[in-house]
C-alpha cells in the first residue's frame, strides 16, 4: 500500500448525495475479485469530498487485503458518510440511513456495509429495511478479535524468538478496552508479564489487577521496555520518530492503521522489530461477522480465528525466504490470492 492516493486504483467509487435526507456519502469498492465488497460505514466530518473519497478508498484497499489474508469470500470496500458538526436527532438519522440504504440496494449486492466508527447495529437494521444486505452480528466481535491477535502474537513470538509460549515475556498493551482488556487476560494466562496503559486509568488499574500486571503512563507505553508491543487503542501510533525509541522485538495488536504511514514498515525492519500486519492480526473481527452471517458454530469460528496464527507463521517463513517485512509477505500473498481467483 503506497503513501499516495490514486482514485483510479479503486474498482468502483460511488458518490451518493440526497439533499432531502442531507446525505453525502462515498462508497469505495477497491477490488471485487473475491466476492462482494464488505466493509464498514464510517460517519464523521470531512474537510472536502476529496478527503472523504481518499479515506474511503484507502480503507477499502486495506479491506481487500484483510479479507484475502483471512481467506474470506469478500472484496475490499468501505464507505464514509460525511456529517456536519451537529448531532442528528433520531428521525434525521433514520432518514439519512434510509437514503444510504437505497443507494446500497441500487448497487445490487456488490457492497455489504457493516459497523465502523460512529455507526451502530440500529443503523445497519435501517439499511436492511431498504432491501440491502448489511452485516452486523448482534454479538460483540471483540473477544474473537482478541483471540485472533493472541494467535498472531504467539505465532510471531514462535517465528521470531523461537519461543512456543509467551511465558516469561513482557507484553505491553496500549488500550485495555473491549479487545485490549481481553488480550491482556489471554497473554497473562499464557505466562506473560503484562504492562497496560489506558486514558481510562480506572480501567487500566482494573486490568492490571486482574492480570497481575502493572500500569504505565499512556505517553510511555509505546516506548516502554517490553518484548511485545500490542496496540489496541488508536490508529497511527507507530511513527518514524518513535521507532528508534522502541525497545520491543515484536508488534502485534488490534489497532487498524497501526503504522503512521507505509514507510514506517521499513524503519521497523531496519530496527530489527517485526511488525505483524494489523490487517492480518485483527482479522478475527471480520471472520466473526462472516461466521455469524453464515450460521457457523463457535467451533468453526474458533478454528478460523486460530488459523490467523498459522498464517503469521507462514508469513514469517515467506519473509525469510524472499526478504522484506511481514507486510511485504502479506501483500504478496494477498496479490497471489487475487491473481489465482482471477484465473
Ligand atoms: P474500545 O473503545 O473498546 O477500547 C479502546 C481503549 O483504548 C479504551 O479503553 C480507551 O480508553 C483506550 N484509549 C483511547 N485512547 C488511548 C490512548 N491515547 N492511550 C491509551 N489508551 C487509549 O475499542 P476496541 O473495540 O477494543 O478496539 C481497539 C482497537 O482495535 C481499535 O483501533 C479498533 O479499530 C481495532 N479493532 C477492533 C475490533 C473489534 O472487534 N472491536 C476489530 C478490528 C480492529
Amino acid at each position: 500500500m503506497s503513501d499516495t492516493f490514486d482514485p483510479w486504483a479503486s474498482e468502483k467509487i460511488v458518490l451518493v448525495s440526497d439533499a432531502t435526507a442531507g446525505l453525502k456519502a462515498v462508497i469505495a469498492m477497491d477490488d471485487l475479485t473475491l466476492g462482494p465488497g464488505f466493509g464498514g460505514v464510517r460517519m464523521r466530518p470531512y474537510p472536502s469530498a476529496a478527503a472523504a473519497m481518499e479515506e474511503a478508498a484507502r480503507l477499502a484497499r486495506a479491506m481487500t487485503y484483510k479479507h484475502a489474508l483471512a481467506d474470506l469470500p469478500y472484496g475490499g470496500a468501505k464507505s464514509v458518510i460525511v456529517t456536519g458538526e451537529q448531532r442528528l436527532d433520531t428521525d434525521a438519522r433514520r432518514a439519512l440511513f434510509e437514503a444510504f440504504g437505497d443507494a446500497v440496494a441500487d448497487l445490487g449486492g456488490s457492497y455489504i456495509p457493516g459497523v465502523d466508527m460512529f455507526t451502530t447495529p440500529a443503523d445497519m437494521a435501517v439499511i436492511r429495511e431498504r432491501g440491502a444486505a448489511a452485516y452486523c452480528a448482534e454479538a460483540d466481535p471483540s473477544p474473537w478479535t482478541a483471540r485472533g491477535v493472541y494467535a498472531a502474537m504467539r505465532a510471531g513470538v514462535q517465528g521470531v524468538l523461537g519461543s512456543p509460549t509467551l511465558d516469561g515475556l513482557t507484553v505491553a498493551v496500549q488500550g485495555v478496552g473491549s479487545v485490549g482488556g481481553e488480550l491482556a487476560r489471554l497473554v497473562a494466562a499464557d505466562g506473560a508479564d503484562v504492562i497496560v496503559a489506558d486514558v481510562d486509568t480506572a480501567r487500566a488499574e482494573q486490568i492490571a489487577e486482574e492480570t497481575g500486571g502493572r500500569v504505565v503512563d499512556v505517553k510511555k507505553i509505546v516506548t516502554t521496555q517490553c518484548d511485545v508491543f500490542a496496540p489496541a487503542a488508536l490508529a497511527r501510533v507507530v511513527t518514524r520518530e518513535i521507532v528508534p525509541r522502541m525497545s520491543c522485538c515484536l508488534i502485534a495488536g488490534a489497532a487498524n492503521d497501526t503504522l503512521d504511514r507505509p514507510a514506517v514498515d521499513s524503519d521497523l525492519l531496519g530496527s530489527g522489530i517485526t511488525f505483524v500486519p494489523d490487517f492480518v492480526a485483527n482479522g478475527g473481527g471480520v471472520i466473526h461477522e462472516h461466521a455469524r452471517a453464515m450460521g457457523w458454530s463457535d467451533e468453526q469460528l474458533a478454528e478460523a480465528v486460530d488459523a490467523i496464527g498459522d498464517r503469521v507463521l507462514e508469513l514469517v517463513e515467506e519473509s525469510r525466504e524472499y526478504g522484506g517485512s511481514l507486510v511485504d509477505a502479506a501483500l504478496a500473498r494477498g496479490r497471489r490470492r487475487l491473481a489465482e481467483a482471477r484465473g
